[in-house]
Parts: structure tokens; C-alpha cells; sequence
């Protein structure tokens, strides 16, 4: 099959999760045999559901840090993991706060569920892990959890990005770049910059500081004051010269060899 990523929802930040004005399921990674669940903030299962993707066949779970619209339904993902417990099956990886607590942060799964998994790891950034038939490297972050992580998954159709919550920190340009697709948390338009967040500028700035650009820009993780989505993707697009989609709740890319499809 080829490489597909499926999203959940658009949402992030407290106001739009608990508003669920732009949904917070988190996003979907599919290949042969890879069936990750990234960041399953809450109402994942909902919409796994409603979107008529079944749950039962996820095999890893990645949680970037430990913020609930990040984290909430991530111990029903292992449910769903682990055949509602029955049976030791699954992976899952995630910054040091989710997997162990680390002061003030809370581990977020808990022991009981991840006794369940066949893989638990904390990853610190530039740590690699092979995942079933893809390769996942660590990217740094600076945001509210010191540990958290974003991650660049090696497929065998290109490298796809997804910088979690973070801040502008010039090691994001080596870290994504020459990726296929960019999945970026973008909480606020233009040059609304808010701390321990991206604005529509700090991914302009970033996308244009890199030697390979990439083919597409998704815009994830978006605040209740990111009012047009699409207008914003326009501007992005102006300023980078490269595909900008926003997030949105069954939005579907498919990476083909020589192309992608956005369904
Ligand atoms: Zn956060």
C-alpha cells in the first residue's frame, strides 16, 4: 500500500479542545505494516470511529509530551492496541514525561497498560528507533514540557515531519529538512507569536531557511484564533512557494512514489 497519513482533527491549545470548535483527535500514520496513532487528544476514539477506521488494528502509539489535548485518550488507543488487553502486542514511544513522569508531569499512560505493550520507550531528541517497516528519529521541541519531542518517520515513500508544540528554535531547519510532508502545529496566524508556539511566520521563515523544501505543509494543532485556515494556508503558500493544507477532520494524504494525493 502506499503511505498514507489521516487526520483526526485540526484542534489544539485549551480553547479549542475544550470547545472542540476544530476537533483534537490527533492524526494517523499508515504503511504496509505500520498503523501509528500520534497524539490522541480528546475525542480520538470518536473519531477513529466515526471515521470508520478501525481502531483494533493500531500497533504504536507516539505521544509528543504531556499536554491533554495531546495525551487524553491515549490509554484507550492501547486498549485498542492490545485487543482491550487481552493479548501483549504494540509499541509505545513518547517523551520521558509521558512514558515516566517527570516532576510536576505525570506519566499519562498507565503501568497497569503499559505492562500490556510489547515496547515501551521515552525517547530524547535524536534518539532513533526502528518501527515496524519505518524508521523514527526524535526531533527537538521548546514548549511548556521540557522533554517534549517531535519526531522525521522514514517511509519507503520520503520522510514525514511533525514538529509537535514548539517554539521557533533554529534546530527545526536541519531536522525537517528535505522531508516529503511537514506536519506543523501552527497555533496562531501571521505574526501572532505566542511562546512555546509556531505563528504562520515562524514556519515561513523556518520552511524558507531550508536547503530541500518540502512538497506539502499541513497545518495541525490550530487555536480557536486561527479563524480561516485556508486564507492562511494562501498566505503561507505566497511566502514559501509550496503546497499549504490545513488540517481538517477526515482529511486524508496519500504519498505515492512521484506524487501526493490529498483527499
Ligand atoms: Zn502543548
Amino acid at each position: 500500500m502506499n503511505v498514507e497519513i489521516i487526520f483526526l482533527g485540526s484542534g489544539g491549545g485549551r480553547w479549542a479542545t475544550i470547545t472542540q470548535k476544530k476537533p483534537t483527535g490527533g492524526f494517523r500514520i499508515h504503511t504496509d505494516e505500520l498503523k501509528l496513532h500520534v497524539d490522541p487528544g480528546p475525542g480520538a476514539i470518536v473519531r477513529l470511529n466515526q471515521l470508520k477506521i478501525s481502531p483494533w488494528k493500531t500497533n504504536s502509539l507516539f505521544i509528543s509530551h504531556c499536554h491533554p489535548d495531546h495525551y487524553n485518550d491515549g490509554e484507550i488507543i492501547v486498549e485498542a492496541i492490545t485487543n482491550g488487553m487481552t493479548r501483549k502486542r504494540g509499541i509505545f514511544i513518547g517523551s520521558l514525561t509521558v512514558v515516566e513522569g517527570f516532576g510536576e508531569y505525570e506519566y499519562v499512560i498507565s503501568k497497569y497498560h503499559q505492562s500490556k505493550l510489547e515496547l515501551v520507550k521515552a525517547l530524547y531528541p535524536n534518539d532513533e528507533l526502528k518501527l515496524y517497516d519505518t524508521t523514527i528519529k526524535a526531533t527537538k521541541t521548546k514548549h511548556g514540557d521540557p522533554f517534549g519531542i517531535g519526531f522525521r518517520l522514514k517511509t519507503k515513500y520520503g520522510d514525514i515531519g511533525y514538529t509537535s508544540d514548539t517554539e521557533f528554535i533554529p534546530s527545526l531547519i536541519k531536522d525537517f529538512d528535505g522531508v516529503r510532508v511537514l506536519i506543523a502545529n501552527i497555533v496562531r496566524k501571521k505574526n501572532e507569536k505566542i511562546r512555546g508556539h509556531l505563528c504562520s511566520n515562524d514556519v515561513i521563515d523556518l520552511i524558507n531557511s531550508m536547503e530541500n523544501k518540502p512538497e506539502l505543509l499541513i497545518m495541525n494543532h490550530m487555536g480557536v484564533k486561527m479563524t480561516n485556515p485556508l486564507k492562511e494556508a494562501k498566505y503561507i503558500e505566497e511566502n514559501t512557494n509550496i503546497k499549504v493544507v490545513p488540517a481538517k477532520l477526515g482529511l486524508r494524504i496519500e504519498l505515492l512514489k512521484n506524487n501526493i494525493l490529498i483527499r
